[in-house]
Order: structure tokens, then C-alpha cells, then sequence
């Protein structure tokens, strides 16, 4: 299974597709939302306007504008509240929703960030397990051979999904 784990800024990959972790207005915001506008340049925030919104969940597709990357998908992760609220499940949602929009424009590399970590507040442990087991689950039975890689910006994120990508990774 193609998936590998890295510590980068996610703007920078020469990838067919970088996610980004939006909120549902999909106008901008801080974190990895506000690199990725700033590095696309204004044409990105152009095109989100006329997409109105996008609920948590579920993703939407804009070409990458300035950035290495062909695509960004922009996915809405959920508000941590404690876990009782659906979390899991609406998190779960936005990796297989936004490898269903890479595979419709056939991107073969995907980066995704780790959704709902920064101001989301969602546990990065927990978070971490459901990224890697859904990306593992979906690239199993998908057809099309996508390399997903897991873009963590911190060196301490990096170790939270090397540990759970390790436990995915046949005995
Ligand atoms: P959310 O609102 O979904 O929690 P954030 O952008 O606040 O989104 O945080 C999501 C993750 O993205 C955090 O782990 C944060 O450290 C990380 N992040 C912030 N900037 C970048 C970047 N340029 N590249 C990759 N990851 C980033």
C-alpha cells in the first residue's frame, strides 16, 4: 500500500492534489487554510466564492493555481466536542470524500494534512488512527493505485502518524 508519512509544509509538494483542511464557508482562514490561499494566490479565493461553501464532511475541488500541486481539494473537518457529536464518523468522511474527488480528475499523488488538529482541537492520537486506517481501508479497495502521503508539520505529529501508520503496515 503506497502511503507514506512526511514533516513539510504542505504548499510546497509537487503533487497531483494537496487537501486542505477549510471550514465551510470556504473563503480562507488561519492554519494550513491560510498557506495554502496565500500560496495559490487571490484566483483560488476567486473560484472558492463561487462554490458555495461546503458542509463538514464532504470536500470540493479547485484547481492548485499557483501551487506545485495540480489540484487542492478542500475538505471540512469537524469541530472537536468531545467525540460525542459524530466526530469520528464526519472525519472519517473527509478522507474518503476527498479521495473520491482525487480519483475523478485521476490525481495519483495526494497529500493530505492532518484535518481537525490545529484550531479544530480534535486529539491528534485519535485523529491520526481514523486518517490512516480510512486512507489504508480506501486505497485497498479503490482500483486506481493513488500514493497517499500524510503531510505533518510538526516533528511531533510526524511521530503520532509514523506510530499508527506502522500498526497499518502487514505483520
Ligand atoms: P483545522 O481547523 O482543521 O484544525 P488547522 O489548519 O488549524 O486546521 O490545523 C490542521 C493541521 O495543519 C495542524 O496540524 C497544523 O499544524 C497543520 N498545518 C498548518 N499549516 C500547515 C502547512 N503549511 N502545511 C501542513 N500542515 C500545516
Amino acid at each position: 500500500m503506497n502511503i507514506t508519512v512526511i514533516q513539510a509544509d504542505i504548499t510546497t509538494l509537487d503533487v497531483d492534489a494537496i487537501v486542505n483542511a477549510a471550514n465551510t464557508s470556504l473563503l480562507g482562514g488561519g492554519g494550513v487554510d491560510g498557506a495554502i490561499h496565500r500560496a495559490a494566490g487571490p484566483e483560488l479565493l476567486k473560484v472558492c466564492r463561487t462554490l458555495g461553501g461546503c458542509p463538514t464532511g464532504d470536500a470540493k475541488l479547485t484547481k492548485g493555481f499557483k501551487l506545485p500541486a495540480r489540484y487542492v481539494i478542500h475538505t471540512v473537518g469537524p469541530v472537536w466536542h468531545g467525540g460525542t457529536r459524530g466526530e469520528a464518523e464526519l472525519l472519517a468522511s473527509c478522507y474518503q470524500r476527498s479521495l473520491a474527488l482525487a480519483e475523478s480528475v485521476s490525481a495519483r499523488s495526494v497529500a493530505f494534512p492532518s484535518i481537525s488538529t490545529g484550531v479544530y482541537r480534535y486529539p491528534i492520537e485519535e485523529a491520526a488512527r481514523i486518517a490512516v486506517s480510512t486512507v489504508g481501508e480506501a486505497l485497498q479497495q479503490g482500483s486506481t493505485g493513488e500514493a497517499v502521503t500524510f503531510c505533518c508539520f510538526s516533528a511531533k505529529d510526524l511521530a503520532v502518524y509514523e506510530a499508527c501508520l506502522s500498526q497499518l503496515k502487514p505483520q
